[in-house]
């Protein structure tokens, strides 16, 4: 895990400057934690934190809406051949990021801060700490100092990565094969 973040490093208030939402350009869903937030044009989501947590704290547990045996780009890992779609549902809007600040615990059942979130900052998760096998790899351009680039799930990672990030109980089963 990567300990300093270029984003939440940053003050407060240039964070949410650089996150605006604008209110005639991005729908704003508020739930108590976190604030969903839609750009309708091109679609994108992600969601923000509405108070702080500790490193370890429970940001909100989650349950499986749907379960299936092979995943999609919405999916959470929790065993060889189970995948579930979230609910709350607003916690698909979960972007990716190399330095992530949260991850969903798998066996718990709850998203989990990985270091100090501030009120506005993104939440912000690993894929390939829940993900052994993406459905859709992708080229990443997060802006951490350290992006990995292409993230295509936990079994394309470098021993390096392996060591520095958070996984799942069941990605860290696959490592022990
Ligand atoms: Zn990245």
């Amino acid at each position: 895990m990567i300990l300093s973040s270029p984003l939440t490093n940053q003050p407060l208030q240039t964070l949410m400057n650089l996150s605006k939402p604008n209110p005639t350009l991005v729908e704003v869903l508020t739930t108590e934690v976190a604030e969903k937030r839609i750009d309708p044009i091109s679609g994108h989501r992600s969601l923000f934190s509405l108070r702080s947590f500790e490193p370890g704290e429970c940001i909100h547990e989650f349950s499986a809406k749907a379960t299936h045996s092979t995943p999609n780009y919405l999916t959470v890992q929790l065993a060889e051949n189970k995948h579930i779609e979230l609910y709350p549902e607003y916690l698909e809007c979960i972007n990716h990021s190399c330095d992530p600040n949260c991850m969903f615990d798998t066996t718990r059942m709850e998203l989990v801060a990985l270091q100090h979130i501030e009120p506005g900052d993104e939440f912000v998760f690993f894929y390939p700490s829940a993900e052994w096998d993406m459905d859709q790899p992708f080229q990443c351009h997060c802006g951490s100092l350290h992006c990995l680039g292409m993230i295509g799930g936990a079994r394309y990672l470098s021993r390096e990565s392996v060591n520095k990030y958070e996984f799942t109980d069941f990605i860290k089963s696959k490592f022990r094969r």
